[in-house]
């Protein structure tokens, strides 16, 4: 194994031949012994080592991407948290990326002329979406938030008595029909009125509820989705 990378080390980059360098003084300076290593983390965990201490360790230095808990602290389909994960990293499929990479000659929102169609514009300030996100999590500031992360705040604010799960799952549920009925729009020309976009979030719901953790009382999403309307002011 060692004779083989020395082979190819000729052939990496500059920072693997110095990561290369820095491991081969480390396993120089290292004598094996014939008890059993012990593997531990500096801090944070007395004795032992799990990767689930190295993800809790991460996760609570607040030095983790932004909506972590979004991504992984939920019940959606693999799918939806690919779609996440595209989101969180500013890679969904907007129009200004697509633009950025050449591949379209207008950044705009398909339904705001002059406005790029950037991931905080196509799933938080877009007009369309202001009368929904009212309606959805009965914020006054609805219309206010400016970021993807502002939006997941204030619904979590909104909600502070649910589980985090519960927060996470609904938002990213709101953001997965949103995306999906913006490019229905876009793509079929369909017409989403907020009472069938509501419709679409109890269906998708009823489905995801399943792969929801016994542990987790679902009661308060249930009576959230089910009192979903266009109307609420
Ligand atoms: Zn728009």
């Amino acid at each position: 194994m060692g004779a083989a990378a020395l082979a190819w080390c000729d052939r990496v980059s500059p920072a693997t031949a110095a990561d290369f360098a820095m491991l081969e003084d480390a396993l120089a300076r290292h004598r094996p012994t014939p008890v059993p290593d012990r593997h531990a983390l500096v801090a944070g965990v007395p004795t032992g080592f799990k990767t689930s201490y190295a993800y809790r360790l991460l996760h609570s230095s607040g030095c983790g991407p932004p909506l972590h808990d979004l991504n992984w602290d939920t019940f959606v389909p693999v799918r939806v948290k690919v779609f996440i994960w595209f989101l969180r990293h500013r890679r969904t499929r907007t129009r200004a990326r697509l633009c950025r990479l050449g591949i379209l000659q207008s950044s705009d929102c398909p339904f705001c002329p002059g406005v790029a169609e950037d991931v905080d514009h196509l799933f938080v300030n877009c007009p369309r979406l202001l009368r929904i996100w009212r309606c959805a999590s009965a914020d006054p500031r609805a219309g206010s938030h400016r970021t993807v992360e502002d939006l997941v705040d204030a619904f979590s604010d909104a909600h502070l008595g649910w589980p985090l799960t519960l927060c996470m799952t609904t938002t990213t549920l709101l953001l997965w029909i949103t995306w999906k009925t913006r490019n229905r729009m876009v793509f079929d020309g369909a017409n989403i009125t907020t009472a069938e976009f509501f419709t679409s979030v109890r269906d998708h719901l009823t489905l995801w509820l399943v792969r929801a953790p016994h542990r987790i009382d679902c009661a308060p999403l249930v009576a959230w989705c089910a009192s979903l309307s266009p109307l609420t002011p």
